[in-house]
């Protein structure tokens, strides 16, 4: 349910509301808008429903969220969400970001190499997974917690935020106060344990949808980010599975303005993951400029022929820096700096 407060309301009878609504059971979460507080009250609400709320001083109306999601949805917040992180923003309408970097962490030479042309291209943000989600058990699995060491040596010697996957809740303490944005994979995105104990930090998540999920399960998966208490998330499009063999995924460019209907979350894609080739990262890289996403998260690698996961769809440094050039043209058409 949505408590709409008067614009005159005061904190006091915000304060006394809140209190009624947390008796029944119910967490409220806040959203100031420029005229009118909001009240967001999520969980069993079947006695707010028959409350008598019209009697409760500075209240303007109670009415309910119809989408099973609440929290995330467009109704219980109009304007966009950006995400602060470390003072850039994602999903700010000015500006799209362009996330940059390896499929997996594979030694520190790799790292320092990479995050400086990331650097170099005047990005903000570097990817590289240490705890990898692979199909085969025999394959790279990542350099775990050496793998977060060297990233954290490429974010103290670029300034880069840095952007990276978790699998394991018992890895949070390793994550926190060192990842920038921590990357819920595809695979993960219905690990409802591990969601619920995201959503109770701070930092910003990257909650890209799974391989065979609806946009109604991706917004379900980032309702249990945000009713833990994070509404720091960040949905991503991948690319779906569907029944055509010749690439690695099919990219939803649907997604994108699909998603931004339903949610105030930012929407960014990943059209490295989607297509699985290097050769259909550009094309689809500016389709989801053009269809407003909020930002890309790109692989790049310097010797893809030698990567330890994902050579086959990763960019080489000089295409990727064409490729931005193309990235930021798409985007002033549409209204944003890249
Ligand atoms: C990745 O970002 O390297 C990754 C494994 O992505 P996804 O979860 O989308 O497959
Ligand atoms: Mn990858």
């Amino acid at each position: 349910m949505i408590v709409v407060f008067k614009p005159d309301a005061t904190q006091d009878q915000v304060n006394q509301v809140a209190e009624l609504v947390t008796g029944m059971g119910l967490r409220v979460h806040f959203n100031k808008g420029t005229e009118r507080q909001i009240m967001g009250a999520v969980g069993d609400d079947r006695k707010l429903q028959s409350a008598n709320w019209q009697s409760w001083a500075g209240v303007e109306q109670v009415i309910p969220i119809l989408a099973p999601y609440k929290l995330v949805s467009r109704d219980f917040q109009k304007h966009d969400s950006s995400i602060d992180v470390r003072g850039e923003k994602i999903g700010a309408k000015d500006k799209m970001q362009v996330i940059a970097g390896p499929c997996s962490v594979e030694n520190v030479e790799q790292m320092m190499h990479l995050s400086d042309v990331v650097k170099t291209e005047g990005l903000g943000f570097l990817r590289g997974g240490a705890y990898k989600p692979r199909t085969s058990p025999y394959a790279f699995q990542g350099l775990e917690s050496e793998g977060l060491d060297i990233l954290m040596e490429a974010k103290k010697k670029t300034g880069l935020r840095i952007v990276t996957e978790l699998m394991d809740p018992r890895d949070i303490p390793l994550f926190e106060g060192r990842a920038d944005v921590i990357q819920i994979g595809a695979r993960n995105m219905q690990n409802f344990r591990l969601l619920k104990e995201v959503g109770q930090l701070k930092t910003p998540v990257l909650l890209k949808r799974g391989l065979a999920n609806t946009m109604k399960e991706l917004l379900m998966a980032a309702e249990y980010i945000a009713a833990g208490g994070n509404l720091n998330i960040i949905l991503c499009e991948r690319g779906i599975r569907t029944f055509e063999p010749d690439t690695r995924n099919t990219f939803d460019v649907s997604a994108i303005p699909v998603l931004k209907e339903k949610t105030h979350l930012p929407v960014i894609a990943d059209p490295s993951h989607a297509g699985g080739r290097w050769d259909l990262v550009e094309p689809l890289a500016l389709a989801a400029v053009a269809a407003g996403a909020d930002g890309l998260i790109v692989e790049i690698h310097h010797q893809p022929e030698k990567a330890l996961c994902d050579g086959d769809q990763a960019l080489k440094p000089k295409k990727f820096t064409k490729l931005m050039e193309k990235i930021r043209a798409v985007a002033k058409i549409v209204g944003r700096d890249a």
